[in-house]
């Protein structure tokens, strides 16, 4: 199963990735967090990188078609992936098709997780990650069962982004709403596109998404 998550940041599009992909066993491909490795690694893409995300914009197209082409066709997709943060411009949705074509994959479901932007600032300003295992909360909306202790590994080491501020915050929905909102008439087009209602709580959002999901799996 090939499927794309859209929506503005802050959505849930990695909250629910992570889930899908144990349910349907397919691989999670965050661009966010292949940028952010690159930066960590401090490599010339993540060199290139680290002041365009800090400010609240997009990495340049070609950087990421090319990071995106060659993660798609590693052996761990054989099953299928979940693209979370990719395709964000007409031109990365253009490449995407090529490369779907050029591959022989078909994708199964377009979805976009609908927030209003009201609700987005408050969702990116309360969240953090594990450090260890990566699993995501919020400080209202997903807290850990024991505070300070991750559920899934036990750690007690967290992080925050530096671009989840709220200044940054501003900039990342513009671009969401100038640069990416544009594919969403693209994948109408094509008669792939869905929406569920990214508004409702976490556990609401997955059923909505296996309800689709379910029907398209194979
Ligand atoms: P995205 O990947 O689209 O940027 P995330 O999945 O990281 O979004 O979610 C952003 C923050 O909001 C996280 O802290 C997450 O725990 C929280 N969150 C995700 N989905 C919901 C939801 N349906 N309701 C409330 N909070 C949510
Ligand atoms: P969010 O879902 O909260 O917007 P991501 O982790 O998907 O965050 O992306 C973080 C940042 O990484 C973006 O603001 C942007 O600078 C960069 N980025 C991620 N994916 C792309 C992409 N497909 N094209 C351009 N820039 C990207
Ligand atoms: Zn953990």
């Amino acid at each position: 199963m090939n499927l794309i998550l859209l929506g503005p940041p802050g959505a849930g599009k990695g909250t629910q990735a992570k889930r899908l992909q144990d349910r349907y066993g397919v691989v999670q491909i965050s661009t966010g967090d292949m940028l952010r490795a690159e930066v960590a690694a401090g490599s010339d893409i993540g060199r290139e990188a680290r002041a365009v995300m800090e400010a609240g914009q997009l990495v340049s197209d070609d950087i990421l078609i090319r990071m995106l082409g060659a993660r798609i066709t590693r052996p761990d997709c054989a099953r299928g992936f979940i693209l979370d943060g990719f395709p964000r411009t007409v031109p990365q949705a253009e490449a995407l098709d090529r490369l779907l074509a050029d591959t022989a994959l078909r994708l199964d479901a377009v979805i976009e997780l609908a927030v209003d932007d009201s609700a987005l600032v408050e969702r990116i300003s309360g969240r953090y990650t594990c450090a260890k295992c990566g699993a995501g909360y919020h400080d209202s909306f997903q807290k850990p069962q024991a505070e300070g202790v991750c559920d899934g590994c036990g750690s007690q080491v967290f992080t925050r982004r530096a671009d989840d501020n709220r200044e940054t915050v501003v900039a990342r929905l513009e671009a969401y709403h100038r640069q990416t909102a544009p594919i969403l008439p693209h994948y109408a087009a094509q008669a792939k596109l869905q929406a569920v209602d990214g508004m409702a709580d976490i556990d609401e959002v997955t059923r909505q998404l296996t309800a689709i999901l379910d029907r398209v799996a194979t």
